[in-house]
Formats: structure tokens, sequence, C-alpha cells
């Protein structure tokens, strides 16, 4: 059986003398090789897929939000209950230093309207490219269409590869496998499996930036799948939201959806059901809705009345018409009323599979503080793979590559 390391690891000597061998060619493991590289390690990297970033490059398809430029408290008040671990992570390689080592690659960024940062010609491509080189120059190697199945007897270890079965060793391994959404960019979960058979905690995986489904009539879905329904408040508990989101064929999807998806999805988890409280016109008071829509309405059918009045466009009055009950559409304070507080009830989450990122992973008592496997020294877990969530925002890939 081949064996990759430690005879054959990387182009070039280690200047250090060790070898780490870096599994996963995600943002994660890349920027682990270039730091591992950079203090003087050889460095073998193993991918799965037959290129490397599938995941990140897709990420670049609407526009590769690489970080953000919030204030550093505001962003870090987003990584929630994980925000202890990764904090000292990201205040050493935060938004600022993505920003430079983008520059350092060739690659400007921009600060969206949003306050979102995003390298000036929206995609990721240039970026990886110019990362790949810096590799190569690095002295690593990458070595694609290595699937790694998980260690032997010898402690090696073991990929699968279209020549067969290679086993490799290192000083270091890091592990850089991703989460369990979009599964044929190459971050399929089954790694959660070999690593519970070695003892290792990971909780389950849930879907994190989601759309739900949501019963739906046809004559909705006829009307309005695809439309946006901007300017509005999403409740869900004690979190409110304000965006926009997408009416889909089997419910709702899109930015404000997902930056309360967590909630909502924690919400159903628990009580099996899950509830969004919509404001259709958060900047009025419902003293003001209630007397603009008591206003005559003349010859005008209710659905002009309601735009006249306060500005609903087709979109929201088709909404307006799915949920409120008939008898309430005729009475100015009720119809406000359900206006500011529209309730919309989830079936469930879109599945895994189809969630921007997913929580769960590698549970945080099973690392230390510099993500090494407590109970498997030498070997350190990195990126999405581990269990903490952040919203869409630029926040995944700050903390994957922190
Ligand atoms: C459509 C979409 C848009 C997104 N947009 C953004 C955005 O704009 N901003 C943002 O911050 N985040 C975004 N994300 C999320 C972001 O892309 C991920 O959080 C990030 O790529 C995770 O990085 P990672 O290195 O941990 O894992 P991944 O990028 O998933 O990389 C893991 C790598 O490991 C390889 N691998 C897995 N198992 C094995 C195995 N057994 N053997 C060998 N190799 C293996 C995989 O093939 C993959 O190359 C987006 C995600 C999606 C799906």
């Amino acid at each position: 059986m081949p064996d990759h390391t430690p005879s054959t690891p990387a182009t070039r000597p280690a200047p250090n003398g060790k070898t780490a061998m870096v599994i996963g060619a995600g943002p994660a493991g890349l920027m682990a090789a270039e730091r591992l590289a950079g203090d003087g390690y050889a460095v073998t990297i193993y991918e799965g897929m037959p290129s490397a970033g599938r995941k990140f490059l897709m990420a670049g398809k609407s526009g590769l939000n690489i970080t953000h430029s919030e204030d550093l408290e505001t962003f870090l008040s987003r990584y929630g209950t994980s925000r202890a671990r990764l904090e000292p992570h990201l205040r050493k390689f935060g938004p600022d230093q993505i920003r430079e080592w983008c520059a350092g690659l060739g690659v400007e960024t921009f600060v969206g309207s949003s306050g979102r940062v995003f390298p000036t010609a929206m995609k990721a491509s240039p970026l990886l490219r110019a990362w790949l080189r810096r590799l190569e120059g690095l002295g690593c190697t990458i070595h694609y269409r290595h699937y790694w199945t998980g260690w032997n007897d010898a402690n090696q270890a073991v990929f699968k590869t279209p020549d067969g079965e290679v086993t490799a060793t290192a000083d270091i391994t890091i592990l850089a496998l991703g989460g369990g959404s979009w599964k044929r960019l190459g971050s399929d979960g089954k790694w959660m499996e070999i690593l519970r058979n070695a003892g290792i905690k990971c909780n389950p995986f849930k879907p994190a930036n989601c759309g739900f489904e949501i019963d739906w009539t046809d004559h909705l879905i006829d009307k309005c799948a695809g439309s946006p329904v901007k300017a509005v408040t999403l409740t869900c508990g004690d979190q409110t939201v304000r965006g926009e989101f997408v009416i889909s064929k089997t419910g709702i999807e899109g930015s404000a959806v997902y930056a309360i998806s967590a909630t909502l999805r924690d919400q159903w988890l628990e009580t099996g059901v899950g509830t969004l409280k919509l404001d259709l016109c958060p900047d009025r008071t419902l003293d003001d809705a209630t007397k603009r829509l008591a206003k005559p309405r003349g010859k005008n059918s209710l659905g002009n009345h309601l735009r006249k009045t306060l500005g609903l466009d087709a979109t929201k009055t088709a909404l307006i018409f799915e949920v409120i009950p008939r008898e309430t559409l005729n009475d100015p304070a009720a119809l406000a009323t359900t206006i500011k507080n529209l309730p919309l009830k989830i079936k469930k989450p879109r599945p895994l599979d189809e969630a921007i990122s997913t929580a769960g992973g590698v549970a945080w008592e099973e690392l230390d503080e510099n993500f090494q496997l407590i109970n498997r020294p030498g070997t350190y877990c990195l990126g999405e793979m581990v269990d903490w969530e952040a919203p869409t925002g630029g926040y995944l890939l700050s903390a994957c590559l922190a």
C-alpha cells in the first residue's frame, strides 16, 4: 500500500523538520495549510473531490461575502454561544486581517451597502486560484480524489483513491471536512461516524441558514412563488429580524428567513411547532394603520385599498388573503392588528442538504483552545465541522479562516 508520508510528503523538505497532513481542501483546510507551511511544516493536503474549494466557489456564485465590516463587538456577538471559543481566534484573524489577506492575494475587497464585505470581482475563483498558487509556492502538495475513510490499526490515515487505498502519517493532522449540507460539493458529513467510532463526541447536524416549509394553497403558489416580500419584520420568540424574504413553492427562504432560522428551527425542534409573526408595514404604528384602513373604500377592491392606504403590494396582499379569516377583512382594527402580526405556521425546515450551513459537528468539549482533539493529541478539527453556527453575512467564512 503506498504511503505518501513521511517518505514523500511535499515538494521540498520541511524547514522545521516536521510534517503536516491537512484533510479537506475547503477554506478552513487551505488556511491551515498556509499557516503550517509558513511555520515550516512540510504540508500535504488530501481532498476527496477532483478539485479544491467547491463550496467556496459555490458561495461565490451569488457574491462571495467573505466577512463583515461592522464593529468587532457586534461582529463577535454573531457567534452566539460559541463566541467564547471562537473569539481569541477572530481577534487575531478578524475582518481587517481577512481583507489584508485577500489584498495580499491580489484580490481587492469592498464594503457593500449592508456592511458586508465582498471581493471587487464578487466571485471566489480569482481568490482560490491565487491561493492555490501561493500554497504551491510554499511547497504544499495536494492529492485530489483522496477520500479519507478513517484510521487503520497502525494509526495511519486511510484514503480511498481511484488507484486503490493509500495510507499516510504526519506529525500533525488537520481535519477540515466541512459540514453536512450540499453533499455534491464534497462535504458529505460521513466523517461524523468515523469520529464517533473513535470515541469523539459529535452533535447531530442541524440545518442552519435554511428555508422552511409552509402548506401554501395552490392559489398562493400560482400567484406568488418566486416573489420577494420586502421591508418586513419577522419575529420568532424573542428575536425580531428586519429585511426581506422570498415565497417559494414549498414555503419561505431568503436573507431575513436565514437570519431568524436558528431560533425558528430550535423552536420547531423543541415544541414540534414553529410560528413566525410578520409585520407587513413595520414603519407604521398600529393606530396609524387602523386609521388609514378605516378610510372609506369607495369602489376600490380591498387589494387596491391596502395598496393606497398602507402601500402593500400584490404579494403582501396575497399573503393577507392567504392567512387572515374572511370575517376580519372588513374590520379595520382587526385587519390592521393582523397585518402587523401576521402568523405563519411552519411545517418543518427544508432538508439539511439544502441549508447554506449546518450546526452540529465535533462537540466543543472534545477540543482544546487550539482546536486539538483532547483525546487524540496531534489531530485538530477546523471549520464548519466543529459545532458552532452563525448567520449569513460573511461570518461563516470568517470563522473558518480564523
Ligand atoms: C450556496 C452557499 C453559499 C454560501 N455563501 C457564503 C457566503 O457568502 N459567506 C460565507 O461566509 N459563507 C458562505 N457559505 C458557507 C461557506 O461556504 C462554508 O461555511 C465554508 O465553505 C465551510 O468551510 P470548510 O472549509 O469548513 O468546509 P468546506 O468548504 O465544506 O470544505 C470541506 C472540504 O473537505 C472535503 N472532504 C469532506 N469529506 C472528506 C473526506 N472524507 N475525505 C477527503 N476530503 C473530504 C470536501 O470535499 C471539501 O472540499 C455558503 C455556503 C453555500 C452552500
